[in-house]
């Protein structure tokens, strides 16, 4: 979906705050009555109209016409400004550039911080985006939050991924840096490197198929599965020898995309953990023609000596067990099955269809060529010229 902040830098006080009681007043109204925002508001003199009028032109409210009264919804834009907003205020986002990937629930964009212009990634979880047509056969769900249910949902999803980043980073496992999150976006570091799936080069493939399936072990001994472990969400690094170009090339891997994580406590843990495993096997033996000498691992062994339950841990810090079973019932009515269905699809001939944020086949040497897909990225100190600044 596009995210157009350039609107964003003209919004007045007055307007953000009409989209933000239009915010407030979705939480209990599918379609919010006009007199709510004007009170929840609580502008003096008469700015809300006006606000109304303009933050719905921008497309960041919309009117809902045929209802039984006069009123507006959040759009995904509103959504966006405003957790835009709050990352701007909070002086972690200064500008936002290119979109280097779209996902099927999510998009993602190159933005940058203020200051020092470091490189950053935004990642706009959307989970409504795809069918509602389950979503009305079972209202379970939007029985206390009207429309809002994608909104919410997509706002767990963000919540979720940002909680396992921040306690899998502080536990040393190799994952973005967690820089921030807002409603339905998370910011993180900017990994500069290709998913897996376009690494044509990988040296000895056993040592990089040793690293991965030690992580999922190392993962289970700290109560926790992936559940989408595979070659789209598993970022390489290629370190090679400055002096010799063809000598051997050193593969750092980087694991990301959290939202379908799950606990070895869960009923169905064996199955995910086997799943994630069965992924990789497949992987490196279709594109490496590699195959391990050993079978395994198996979940029985990897859960005998546990070192920490970060799934615990978690679940204590602010995203409870009940929101993980409402986002998952929420992912599994609707087939959210993040990017396991397309590796399972994919094959060795269509390795190069895989996604808008691919540069073809990139060879080790254009390993940078990866966030030139659109356009160019500088690591200057200054925000990227692509970038959009996000206020005056
Ligand atoms: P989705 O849920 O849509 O699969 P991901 O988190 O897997 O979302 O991100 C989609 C793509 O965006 C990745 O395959 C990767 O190419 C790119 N990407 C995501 N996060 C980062 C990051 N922190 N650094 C660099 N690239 C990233
Ligand atoms: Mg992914």
């Amino acid at each position: 979906m596009k995210l157009d902040v350039k609107n964003i830098r003209y919004l007045s006080r007055d307007d953000w705050r009409v989209l933000t009681a239009t915010e407030q007043g979705s939480r209990n109204h599918e379609i919010v009555p006009t007199p709510l925002i004007a009170s929840l508001a609580a502008l003096g003199g008469g700015g809300v109209p006006k606000s109304i009028s303009a933050l719905a032109k921008t497309n960041l409210i919309a009117r809902v016409k045929n209802a039984r009264y006069d009123g507006y919804r959040l759009t995904y834009g509103g959504l966006d400004y405003l957790a835009l907003h709050t990352h701007t205020k909070a002086g972690t986002v200064y500008s936002v550039g290119n979109q280097i990937g779209v996902g099927k629930e999510s998009d993602i964009f190159v933005c940058a911080a203020p200051e020092t212009g470091r490189q950053l990634v935004l990642k706009i979880h959307r989970l409504g985006r795809i069918s509602f047509r389950t979503v009305k056969a079972n209202r379970d769900y939007l029985r206390n939050r009207a429309g809002g249910s994608w909104m919410y949902m997509s706002r767990l999803a963000a919540m979720k991924e940002f909680e396992f980043m921040k306690a899998l980073r502080r536990e040393g496992f190799p994952v973005p840096e967690p820089v921030g999150q807002s409603r339905h976006t998370v910011v993180m570091s900017l990994v500069d490197a290709f998913p897996l799936r376009q690494i044509s080069r990988v040296g000895e493939p056993a040592a990089l198929y040793g690293e991965l399936m030690g992580l999922i072990v190392r993962l289970a001994r700290y109560g926790l599965i992936h559940g989408d472990f595979n070659e789209f969400n598993i970022l390489v690094e290629e370190k090679m020898d400055a002096d010799d170009e063809d000598g051997p090339i050193t593969l750092i891997p980087t694991l990301i995309d959290f939202p379908q994580m799950v606990s070895i406590d869960h009923v169905n843990a064996d199955f995910y953990f086997d799943r994630d495993v069965t992924c990789i096997k497949r992987y490196f033996s279709r594109r490496f023609g590699f195959t391990a000498d050993e079978p395994g691992p198996f979940f029985k062994d990897s859960t005998k000596k546990l070192i920490k339950r970060l799934d615990v841990e978690v679940e204590a810090s602010g995203f409870s067990r009940k929101m993980a079973k409402t986002l998952e019932a929420y992912m599994k009515e609707h087939g959210v099955d993040g990017d396991a269905g397309e590796a399972e699809r994919s094959d060795d001939d269509d390795a190069d269809d895989a996604g808008e944020n691919e540069t073809g086949e990139g060879e080790g040497q254009d390993a940078q060529g990866h966030h030139h897909a659109s356009e160019p990225l500088s690591p200057t100190p200054n925000p990227p010229t692509a970038t959009t600044a996000l206020t005056p």
